[in-house]
């Protein structure tokens, strides 16, 4: 196993503070249980689980409570023991309402576990996928796409590359660097499970090179693993974590318009989806808790706490120690580039909250958008070489053939081009405007027929 340092650059990117100083030398804690939780049944992408347990139903920490609903979906299960109180709906961190169910935590601690996994090297490659389906394994860097299907590629688009993503280019988010320092050994395992599985000769865990100790435990847990397997150290540029740019920067490939990593012979897995791997094959167990990483100014104390699912934020930062003054101007569900503005302290966490994010008045600019200016400064920032100022101007005007003709829908939604931008346009704000509108007068023309 060796360490190298990344050849390539991926075009554009930009350079924010990362803040990451409030938390990433904060040692992962567990959040002690609390009284009740929401846990949503959309925490994923794809169609919502389906509850499969009724009021007053008693469960057990692993009980499956909601069932998959679709091939693109995922099952949920209970993230405590307790009874189950009422089954309502609740208001995402996305902003989007769901069917949540709402358990009574009790302190019994009652476990309903499957069975490890033992000797998985033997073990048929079905028989592991079959283990992270059951046990509702989800990407975790925030698409939250369901990891079965993402590690079951036809058999035209052979995969040679597992890319471990350590990147966690975001600023103020320290969770998965937290992961890497502590648990990089089940880390390790985890990759295994993924390269055996997809059968790929290549295995690569990239990281930042602004986290030299997540760096330091990654070489020391992986030192003697066997093949094609290194360390990808990678320059600290936003949008460094995003798929498509870390492919690129890893290897050198690139992935066509409109397709995805396994078209260029690559899967990417998450630090966190990789230790859940290890957790569901190795222990039998459901993903039913991450790490979040709770900061800001406006926080007490910045944390990485480890938290069963349906959480609420208002519980998460009580272990905190509450708000530093007043209230924050600000309370972010991800990080401050790609996550989302919530309104409600009682929102619940799910398999894709890495972060909390608590911004005093200080933090927070106030600006009022003006028309661009032509400066092209948004163009050299997009990663994806897209014209961020002309597609706006497009979905501005309701022009959504036109954006979509100019690649609107190649967009990952990264922020960069609004964060340099001097007329503060909400570019970002209207891409997603824009692809929203897309894949709904997609969605009407396939009902259609
Ligand atoms: S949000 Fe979209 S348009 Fe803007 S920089 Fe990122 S990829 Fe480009
Ligand atoms: S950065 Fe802003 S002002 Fe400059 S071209 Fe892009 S949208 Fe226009």
């Amino acid at each position: 196993m060796q360490t190298i340092k990344s050849p390539y650059n991926f075009r554009g990117g930009i350079h924010p503070a990362y803040n990451k100083k409030l938390s990433n030398g904060s040692a992962i804690e567990s959040l002690p249980l609390p009284a009740v939780l929401s846990v949503p049944m959309s925490q994923h992408l794809g169609a919502p689980a389906k509850p499969c347990v009724k009021v007053g139903d008693e469960v057990k920490k692993g009980t499956l409570i909601g069932a998959q609903n679709g091939f693109i979906s995922a099952p949920i299960h209970s993230p405590a023991s307790g009874k189950v109180k009422v089954i309502t709906d609740v208001a995402t961190a996305s902003g989007r309402p769901c069917q949540a169910i709402v358990i009574e935590c009790d302190e019994s601690n009652e476990t309903e576990f499957l069975p490890p996994i033992e000797n998985w090297q033997k073990s048929d490659k079905d028989d592991l996928l079959t283990r992270i389906g059951e046990t509702g394994i989800v990407g975790m860097g925030g698409a939250g796409f369901p990891t079965k299907v993402k590690l079951s590629p036809p058999m035209d688009k052979p995969i040679d590359t597992v890319i471990i993503n350590g990147a966690e280019c975001e600023p103020y988010l320290t969770s998965d660097h937290r992961m890497m320092v502590e648990h990089a050994k089940e880390i390790r395992i985890g990759a295994e499970i993924i390269r055996s599985i997809l059968g790929a000769k290549t295995l690569r865990i990239a990281i930042e090179d602004n986290k030299p100790d997540a760096i330091k435990a990654i070489e020391d847990a992986f030192q003697d693993i066997e093949g094609d397997v290194a360390i990808a150290v990678l320059h600290t540029v936003y949008p460094q974590g995003s798929e498509k740019q870390q492919i690129y920067a890893v290897t050198g490939r690139e992935v066509p318009s409109g397709g995805l990593p396994m078209d260029v012979g690559c899967v990417v897995e998450n630090t966190s989806t990789t230790f859940a791997i290890y957790e569901a094959v190795i222990k039998g167990l459901p993903l039913m808790q991450r790490v979040i990483t709770v900061t800001g100014d406006a926080v007490q104390k910045p944390a990485n706490l480890l938290a069963p699912f349906g959480t609420s934020y208002q519980d998460l930062i009580d272990a905190c120690g509450g708000f530093t003054e007043d209230k924050p101007a600000k309370v972010i569900s991800g990080g401050p580039m790609m996550g989302f503005a919530v309104s409600s302290l009682e929102t619940p966490t799910g398999k894709t909250s890495s972060g909390l994010l608590l911004l005093s008045k200080k933090r927070v600019s106030q600006y009022s958008s003006q028309a661009c200016i032509a400066c092209g400064r948004c163009v050299e920032a997009c990663p994806m070489n897209l014209i961020p100022s002309e597609l706006s101007q497009f979905i501005e005007a309701e022009d959504i053939e036109g954006a979509e003709e100019i690649a609107l829908m190649n967009c990952i939604e990264c922020g960069s081009c609004a964060f340099v931008c001097p007329a503060h346009r909400p570019l970002v704000q209207h891409m997603r405007r824009g692809k929203a509108a897309v894949m709904a007068k997609r969605m009407a023309a396939n009902a259609k027929g």
